[in-house]
């Protein structure tokens, strides 16, 4: 699919709560494949992590990414791009120096990337992994942890890595409205990265009774289709200069 041209690069926003303006966005792969047509990274990521073919994969995403964040500058926008990293990718050693060469090649700056990493890459060499989390934290790439709430969800790994978002699983926001139990997970989430002074997004967010109840247990930011679902990565300046996450909020004060 690399050499073959096949792999697209889309990406989707996020909103803060508070400014209900586009705050960032997240780049997602995805492989045109000749004859069955669109496929997913839900299938390929783990088949390439599980065959060693992850390492390419990620520096082609790096690539793509670093190139989207440098063309966005250009049009104006300043908000992050966040990639997605494999547990594997945290293992090899050339890492860092490819991202320090990217952000140089493309002149980004502190705080235009970030990186999402789930809890799975301290399952081995913890201490390694940390290492290099913050060699890149120093670099001035901002890290999140993603998918919280499924994996191990060890508060020992949610404390050491140096992480300054979470993001929250969709499969408790989606239940937020209907799930008292649901709920009571967001919200303890919630509050549990307040008190380490970390941001809490949540993930697909498809409705607005959802915003609403993520509104009012005070979660930070947020992504899902309700917001905007993926599209290219080209396409996506012209998308947020002209969308409503992007006009002033309303005003909602009182007369
Ligand atoms: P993820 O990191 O949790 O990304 C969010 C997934 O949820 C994306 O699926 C996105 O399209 C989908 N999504 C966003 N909003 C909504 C919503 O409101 N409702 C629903 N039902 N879904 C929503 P996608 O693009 O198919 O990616 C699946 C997974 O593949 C990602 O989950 C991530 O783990 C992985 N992935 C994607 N791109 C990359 C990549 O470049 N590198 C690596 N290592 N993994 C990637
Ligand atoms: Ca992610
Ligand atoms: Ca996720």
């Amino acid at each position: 699919a690399i050499d073959a041209g096949e792999l697209l690069l889309f990406c989707q926003p996020k909103v803060d709560m508070r400014t209900r303006r586009f705050c960032g966005a997240e780049a997602l792969m995805r492989w045109k494949h000749q004859r069955r047509g669109m496929i997913s990274p839900a299938i390929f990521v783990e088949l390439a992590e599980s065959s060693g073919l992850i390492t390419p994969l990620t520096q082609w995403v790096l690539e793509a990414a670093f190139d989207a964040r440098h063309r966005w500058h250009e049009a104006g926008f300043e908000q992050p791009l966040a990639v997605n990293l494999s547990a594997r990718d945290l293992h090899d050693p050339r890492l860092v120096d490819r991202v320090q060469g990217l952000m140089s090649a493309w002149g980004i700056r502190e705080g235009w990337m970030q990186f999402e990493l789930t809890e799975s890459v301290l399952m081995s060499e913890p201490a390694t992994v940390i290492d290099t989390l913050g060699r890149h934290r120093d670099l001035g790439i901002e890290l999140m942890l993603d998918d919280f709430g499924t994996g191990y969800s060890s508060l020992r790994y949610l404390q050491q890595m140096p992480v300054s978002s979470i993001k929250i699983d969709q499969s408790f926001v989606r239940r937020i409205v209907d799930d008292p139990e649901s709920a009571a997970i967001v919200r303890s989430t919630v509050e549990l990265c307040h008190a380490l002074h970390k941001r809490a997004i949540a993930e697909g967010v498809e409705e607005v009774a959802v915003w609403n109840a993520l509104e009012a247990i005070g979660c930070d930011a947020v992504q899902g289709y309700y917001v905007g679902r993926p599209l290219p990565v080209n396409e996506f300046p012209a998308w947020a200069r002209a969308s409503r996450w992007s006009q002033p909020a309303p005003s909602t004060a009182k007369t």
